[in-house]
C-alpha cells in the first residue's frame, strides 16, 4: 500500500457498513489520526483490526492546525496515515479541511475511502428532491442566530441539510416555521441503526409527532426547496380585507388563509395602509 494521507468513512451506526477497503487501510496504517482514541480503539475491536505496532494520534477541531502538519510529515518520509472521526465520512462537520487542504499545497498523496455519511443517507430516506441539495451543518443553539441562518438560507432552490441534536429539534422546527411555513420537512433519526426513522410531512405534522414522541437519538433535518405556494401573491386580497374591515383583522384572515408569517403581514399591511 501506497504511503500517504487515508480519508477513512466509519459506519454511523452499523458496524457491517465498515467497506473492504476501510478494512484493509485500518489494517495496513502505520497512524490511526483520530478525534478520539477511545472511540476509535473500540472500533477497531468490533472489526477485530489489531492496533499492535499502530501509533494513535488525537487530531481534533483544536489541534488540527499542529497534528496535521505531523501527519504529513510522517506520510512523505513513507508512512501510512489513515485519518478516521468518530463516526461517518471526515471533514463532513468533522476534522479533516485542514489536513486535505495542506496536503493539496504540499503534493502529498492523499486518498479517500467512502463510505457512511448521515447527511446522504438521510437524503435518500426522505423523499424530499435529491438533484440540487445544500449542506449546511450544524444549526446553531442561539435564537438569533439560528433565525439568520435560516434567512439566508430561505431562497435557496436546493433541499437544505442541518445536523441537529435530538434535544434542541422542538425548539428548531418551532423556529423553521417562522421562515419556512408552507415547506415540507423532513427528519431522518438513529439511520442504519435499530430504531431508525424517517418523518417527512409539514412544519406542523413534525410539531404535533415530536411533541407524542420525544425525539431520541442522532438527527439530521431536511427542508425541501423553496416553492411556489411560498409567493403567494396576497396583496390584492389584504386591500381588499383592508377595505372592509381593521387591520388587526385584516392580517389575521390573510395568516390564517396561507398560513403565512404574521409579522411579514402586518408590515405589508401598514405599507398598503399609509401609502
Ligand atoms: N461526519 C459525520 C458524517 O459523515 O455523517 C457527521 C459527524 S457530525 C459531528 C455528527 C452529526 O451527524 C450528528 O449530530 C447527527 O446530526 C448526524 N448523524 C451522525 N450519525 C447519524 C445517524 N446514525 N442518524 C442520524 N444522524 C446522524
Amino acid at each position: 500500500m501506497k504511503s500517504g494521507i487515508y480519508l477513512v468513512a466509519t459506519p454511523i451506526g452499523n458496524i457491517a457498513d465498515i467497506s473492504l477497503r476501510a478494512l484493509d487501510v485500518l489494517k495496513n496504517a502505520d497512524i490511526i489520526a483520530c478525534e478520539d482514541t477511545r472511540i476509535t480503539k473500540k472500533l477497531f475491536s468490533l472489526l477485530a483490526v489489531s492496533t499492535s505496532g499502530k501509533s494513535f494520534v488525537t487530531m481534533h477541531d483544536h489541534n488540527e492546525e499542529d497534528i496535521s502538519q505531523s501527519l504529513i510529515d510522517s506520510a512523505s518520509s513513507g508512512h501510512i496515515v489513515a485519518y478516521v472521526s468518530d463516526a461517518g465520512s471526515p471533514l463532513i462537520s468533522d476534522p479533516g479541511y485542514k489536513l486535505a487542504k495542506k496536503c493539496r499545497k504540499q503534493n502529498v498523496y492523499l486518498t479517500t475511502i467512502p463510505g457512511a455519511c448521515a447527511a446522504i443517507c438521510a437524503l435518500q430516506l426522505s423523499g424530499l428532491p435529491s438533484n440540487s441539495f445544500t449542506f449546511v451543518g450544524f444549526i446553531p443553539n442561539k435564537d438569533k442566530a439560528r433565525k439568520d441562518l435560516f434567512t439566508k438560507y430561505k431562497n435557496y432552490d436546493s433541499t437544505l441539510i442541518f445536523y441537529e441534536t435530538a434535544n434542541r429539534l422542538i425548539k428548531t422546527l418551532e423556529a423553521l416555521k417562522d421562515i419556512f411555513p408552507h415547506r415540507e420537512i423532513s427528519v431522518a433519526r438513529e439511520i442504519t441503526k435499530l430504531y431508525e426513522e424517517c418523518k417527512t410531512g409539514s412544519v406542523d405534522e413534525l410539531l404535533t409527532y415530536y411533541s407524542d414522541n420525544q425525539p431520541k437519538g442522532e438527527i439530521v433535518l431536511m427542508v425541501a426547496p423553496s416553492n411556489e405556494e411560498e409567493n403567494i401573491d396576497y396583496e390584492a386580497e389584504l386591500i381588499q380585507e383592508l377595505k372592509k374591515s381593521t387591520l388587526k383583522t385584516a392580517v389575521k384572515n390573510i395568516v390564517e388563509k396561507y398560513n403565512l408569517n404574521k409579522n411579514e403581514v402586518y408590515q405589508k399591511a401598514l405599507e398598503l395602509k399609509n401609502g
